[in-house]
């Protein structure tokens, strides 16, 4: 092991090209009950993010510090941009999938598949021909905490959604807790969280990697790709490598597309989740329990430019 700046650990020489021997964590705010959901707005040059528990989504930006965008949020959760630039959210309360439209109203995208409500929507992104992939697990419904006790209506799952016709269909169904996803730089590839069941000894907690098939709409394979450890894995996003930045309990582990763990960024607090963002799509944001921090690193987010 090697440290190649004062907040990072590399395993793999490979890890040493994507860090800064001179760029140090900062901690951009704090004072938040559990972060979630971070997305970066490039035209506004500001980071939104969830406190889940706080129900609202606050916004960072370099020259204004945090101020609260939404609220009450309806405890959303996980956060993305759709190819014209519109906030998408997950929302455990109205377990629901929302879009922020361009004059400030609020379309609700989808609340049921199959006949039956949603459970909690956790976490979401957008591909390159517009629809919108999202995960389905249970975690929101099961306590006052992040959105209020609510009954389950339907098996965990991960969908896919065209927001132009309204057709919803559930790519995966054999997960316990699909959590975070991304797709890999070429969209031949998508990563999902399986966080695993609640409450149980030894729950299933990977990240599992499907191929996109040809039609670009359905998946196979869904092997297991990588165990997290310390934690286990809830969101992480892609570097222009392909590299898989994910959160973990003790910081963000670096893994590689073949599945190795290449480095670390070590946080003081359990990373849930991060993006890429600022000018260059260089600068890690990451939401760390009660507190935001950011590192600038050498590489940049999959999905720039923002
Ligand atoms: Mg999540």
């Amino acid at each position: 092991m090697s440290q190649p700046s004062s907040c990072t650990e590399s395993y793999d020489p490979r890890f040493e090209a994507l860090v800064l021997f001179n760029a140090e964590l900062e901690q951009l705010a704090e004072g938040f009950r559990w972060l979630e959901g971070p997305v970066w707005f490039g035209d506004q040059r500001c980071l939104f993010f969830s406190d889940i528990p706080g129900n609202r989504t606050l916004r960072w930006s370099e020259q204004h510090g945090v101020s609260t965008f939404l609220e009450p949020s309806e405890f959303a959760n996980g956060q993305t941009r759709d190819r014209q630039g519109r906030l998408i959210q997950c929302h455990h309360r109205s377990r629901c999938l929302t879009r922020l439209e361009h004059n400030g109203s609020i379309t609700t995208l989808v609340s049921q598949a199959h006949g039956h409500r949603l459970n909690a929507p956790n976490d979401v992104v957008v591909k390159s021909d517009g629809s919108i992939w999202f995960s389905d697990p249970l975690y929101g419904l099961l306590n006052d905490y992040e959105g209020g006790r609510q009954r389950s209506e339907q098996p965990p799952a991960l969908y896919r959604l065209n927001p132009s016709s309204g057709e919803i269909e559930a790519v995966a169904t054999d997960f316990d807790g699909p959590n975070g996803l991304a797709f890999s730089p070429d969209e031949q590839l998508l990563y999902v969280a399986e966080s695993g069941a609640p409450g149980v000894p030894e729950p299933r907690q990977y990240i599992r990697r499907f191929q996109v098939n040809g039609d670009g709409r359905s998946l196979s394979g869904g092997e297991i790709f990588h165990k997290i450890s310390p934690g286990w894995a809830d969101g992480f996003r892609v570097d222009e490598h392909g590299n898989l930045w994910c959160g973990a309990a003790d910081g963000v582990h670096v893994i590689a597309p073949d599945g190795a763990l290449i480095g670390k960024v070590l946080v003081p607090k359990r990373v849930s989740n991060l993006c890429f963002g600022d000018r260059y799509g260089s600068r890690l944001f990451m939401c760390a329990s009660t507190a935001i921090y950011s590192l600038f690193t050498a590489t940049r987010g999959a999905t720039w430019p923002q």
